[in-house]
């Protein structure tokens, strides 16, 4: 897609750490990284956000995923795997992409999701019926 930082960087347009790259996938570090070799994994074929995608290209890029985490988990403690779609979840580049962070002892890293209130039995309760019907 035109004007695509990651389509971009898939076309060879712009530059980028390829650390992987096969037909479906290509994965780079990540020019602002929170920890050493934080790596982007992205489809090459431009989607906005996770729910776009089809199931062949899921299917592909899980496959990079797997593998790439393997390689980082020989030379690191630990491993985050993150995915942000849309703007309130963190998404700043509209191009699909998972964030995989190796984790080093005493890294000296929290995640912490913790938010004001507490989410409600209730809340919880509403969410598992309304989601089932979209699961079917
Ligand atoms: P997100 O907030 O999940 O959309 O993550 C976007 C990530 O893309 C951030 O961690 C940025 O540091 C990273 N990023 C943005 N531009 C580039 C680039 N040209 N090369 C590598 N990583 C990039
Ligand atoms: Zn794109």
């Amino acid at each position: 897609m035109k004007d695509c930082i990651f389509c971009k960087i898939v076309n060879k347009e712009i530059p980028s750490k390829i650390i992987y790259e096969d037909e479906h996938a290509l994965a780079f570090l990540d020019i602002e990284p929170v920890n050493v070799g934080h790596t982007l994994v992205v489809p090459k074929k431009h989607f906005e956000t996770i729910d776009k995608m089809d199931k062949e290209e899921y299917d592909k890029l899980s496959e990079a995923i797997l593998k790439i985490s393997k390689g980082i988990m020989c030379l690191a403690d630990g491993l985050n795997v993150m995915q942000n779609n849309k703007e309130i979840a963190g998404q700043a580049v509209p191009h699909v992409h998972f964030h995989l962070i190796p984790r080093y002892n005493d890294d000296g890293y929290r995640f912490d999701w913790k938010k004001d209130e507490d989410v409600t039995e209730k809340e919880n309760n509403e969410f598992l019926e309304k989601i089932k019907s979209f699961l079917k």
